[in-house]
């Protein structure tokens, strides 16, 4: 039946988005940071990104329901949810940051936020880093670099994206945590191509943990450097909190406080919506106010009633079931986990990140640090027959992409690093 079922989706939907696995359980229902197929089997899941609360979160199925059941439009008309829910994200945001544009997805925040800083700035050229994903809309497609979601995506580049050397402190041109300086500069030529070309700068977008990558924080005072010569020549910068943010780190409820700045626009989506499509747009007044100007914004669903209230009990069970510092505790613990299987197995490169936001890097080599990109997708099709949905990140695709539910127990971290230990024994 399952069989069937796969043949029947491969005969009618859209090939390009995959299936995670050749030969994929066919899941039924979640619960928690467990799914399950269609014969009870559990799988941890390891990997959803999305679903910060867990999966099936009866408190929030009932607030739909109810919410759907009384009213769903658009904001066009005049109801409480918008109005309570943009003060509320307002008020989550650094001070300054207090005008909400809500969307439908990570992808539409980040074309609005380009939009809006082409407005602002009056100029079109956008400063993005290398191996980023910022989205598949086509202005957010543009200043994506990254090769695993998109091979031929450094070849298609329109001429308004300056794409930069990746400031990843392990395999980067420039490794180490001391390489500030070197990665900064890279910025400075590129920022220096533009003022040459004399066509004016609109603004610089990344990632404030390199997510993408494998979740490398920056190198220290990366982005104040940065941000202070985006700001000098009259453009916006524009963090994109879409995986990173919302209490995900743990220690940080925005990935921007790690670097210690403060972003001009913010987006975000997936978790804040746990799996109803749900974006936002943060930014300040005199910015938001720019498009009115120079364009137009409408979007039918964003901040929907329905949409709304999905975003307001998301905040509320994060807040009353303590999920960031479950994030901060169990993803410490995790971590340590993780580092210790490093101790015992070369092909553990280095675990990068914090909180629930962590990556694996598997390597053939310390030192030529040569990615081991076929033994993580056999480790991935390993830890599926051990019941754990795990999946490749980075260029590279030799990252362990760890992401799970922000509600992951401590027990099911020690299930993920048990079932890793088991697999690594078995030789690759
Ligand atoms: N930005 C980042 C950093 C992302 O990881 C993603 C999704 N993987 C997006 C933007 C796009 O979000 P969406 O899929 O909701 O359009």
């Amino acid at each position: 039946h399952s069989a069937e079922l796969l043949a029947m989706r491969q005969r009618s939907f859209a090939r390009p988005q995959k299936n995670y696995y050749s030969n994929p359980p066919q899941i039924e229902r979640g619960w928690k940071e467990h799914m399950f197929d269609v014969c009870g089997r559990a799988y941890l899941d390891m990997v959803n990104n999305v679903t910060i609360l867990g999966h099936g979160h009866p408190r929030l199925a009932r607030a739909v329901g109810r919410q759907w059941s009384l009213l769903n439009t658009n904001s066009r008309f005049h109801y409480a949810a918008v109005a309570e829910f943009s003060n509320r994200l307002a008020e989550l945001a650094p001070e300054g940051l207090d005008t909400v544009f809500l969307v439908n997805s990570g992808s539409e925040a980040n074309d609005l936020a380009l939009r809006l800083a082409w407005a602002y700035a009056g100029a079109r050229n956008i400063v993005s880093l290398l191996e980023a994903y910022h989205g598949w809309t086509v202005a957010s497609d543009a200043v994506s670099t990254s090769i695993a979601d998109n091979p031929r995506a450094l070849e298609t580049r329109p001429d308004w994206v300056h794409p930069v050397t990746a400031p990843n402190t392990y395999r980067g041109p420039f490794r180490g945590k001391d390489s500030t300086a070197d990665y900064v500069g890279a910025v400075a030529k590129t920022l220096q191509h533009i003022d040459d070309s004399g066509t004016g700068l609109a603004g610089f977008i990344c990632e404030t943990v390199y997510g993408n990558a494998g979740g490398i924080p920056l190198p220290p005072g990366y982005l104040q450097q940065v941000y202070g010569m985006v700001r000098e020549r009259g453009g916006v910068c524009i963090a994109d909190e879409v995986q990173v943010g919302y209490g995900r780190l743990g220690h940080y409820f925005w990935g921007f406080e790690e670097q210690g700045v403060v972003p001009d626009i913010i987006t975000v989506a997936k978790g804040m919506g746990n799996g109803q499509p749900l974006g936002t747009v943060i930014t300040r007044r005199e910015v938001a106010d720019a498009l009115e100007q120079e364009g137009y914004f409408f979007s039918s669903a964003g901040g929907s009633p329905v949409s709304c209230v999905v975003g307001m009990t998301v905040l509320d069970i994060m807040r009353d079931e303590r999920l960031q510092e479950n994030a901060r505790e169990t993803g410490d613990h995790l971590k340590a986990r993780l580092e210790a299987l490093g101790q015992r197995f070369p092909l553990v490169g280095t675990v990068h990140g914090m909180g629930l936001y962590l990556g694996l890097e598997f390597v053939r080599d310390r030192e030529t640090l040569e990615p081991a990109t076929e033994e993580t997708a056999g480790i991935c099709d390993r830890l599926l027959d051990l019941g754990v949905i795990m999946q490749p990140t980075g260029d590279h695709l030799n990252v362990l992409k760890i992401k799970p539910p922000l509600c992951l127990s401590r027990e099911s971290a020690d299930f993920f690093a048990d079932m890793l230990e088991k697999v690594l024994s078995e030789g690759w």
